[in-house]
């Protein structure tokens, strides 16, 4: 069975929040918009985002790091969020494995947020049904696109590139061969939900970094960057 999913370098993303706005735009336009923005400009903003890029700092200086980290729905092989749904509105697609909302079915109860163990679900509190993120079920299939742009709008936003997206069962694929290369790991496994998403590990600040052989960053270790990386998941939990 064929496992869409997007794999996501912690390496290189700079948290520049162009896979957020690309992502609302394109989803207010489609089936799902207009997203929610409740007083977006007062003091207790809030809204409907399929995609959040949060950042953290971690260390302590000079060994200090800042740690960007999108998350969006992992679009897991078993999905908890699923089976709860009293009536069936939640639904993981047999043809690409994505796990969609019926909009006419959900009565909005949020079941399954309080079932996702990653916040993944955002409830449109202006339509009361809930929401999210679809890896853009209506364009990565459609076929009056050029077949470059048939991918997630986050996927085409990114600047750096830090975000691919592909069949993690086709073991020929980029996305299955990168995540064997780099070691890609699973968000939480430890829970049973088989996420499809995967992110790229960090590596040592000082082999990708700002390369200064003065800079105090080139002599982070290893162990720094994996217990960083713990926090920074921990955190988004
Ligand atoms: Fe469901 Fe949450 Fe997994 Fe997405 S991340 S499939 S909403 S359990
Ligand atoms: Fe199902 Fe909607 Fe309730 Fe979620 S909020 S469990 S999708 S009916």
């Amino acid at each position: 069975m064929t496992q869409l999913a997007l794999v996501i370098d912690l390496n290189v993303c700079v948290g520049c929040q162009a896979c957020v706005t690309s992502c609302k735009e394109w989803n207010t336009s489609g089936e799902a918009g207009s997203l929610a923005d409740v007083h977006p400009y007062d003091a207790d903003p809030s809204g409907t985002f399929f995609n959040r890029v949060q950042t953290y700092e971690s260390g302590v200086f000079p060994h200090a790091e800042t740690i960007h980290f999108p998350k969006s729905c992992l679009h897991c092989e078993e999905p908890p969020c699923v089976p709860v749904c009293p009536t069936g509105a939640s639904y993981k697609r047999k043809e690409d494995g994505l796990v969609l909302v019926d909009y006419d079915k959900c009565i909005g109860c949020k079941y399954c947020a309080w079932a996702c163990p990653y916040g993944a679900r955002e409830i449109d509190e202006a339509r009361k049904e809930m929401t999210k993120c679809t890896l853009c079920a209506d364009r990565i299939h459609n076929e009056a696109l050029s077949e470059r742009d048939r991918k997630p709008a986050c996927v085409l936003a990114c600047p750096t590139s830090a975000r691919l997206f592909g069949d993690i069962h086709d073991p020929e694929s980029e996305v299955s061969r990168t995540i064997h290369e780099r070691g890609g790991y699973q968000l939480m496994p430890e829970w049973g939900t088989r996420p499809s998403n995967h992110y790229l590990p960090r590596s040592k600040t000082g082999e990708a970094g700002c390369a200064s052989e003065a800079c105090a960053c080139r002599s982070q270790t290893s162990e720094s960057s994996t217990h960083d990386r713990r926090e920074a998941m921990e955190g988004a939990r």
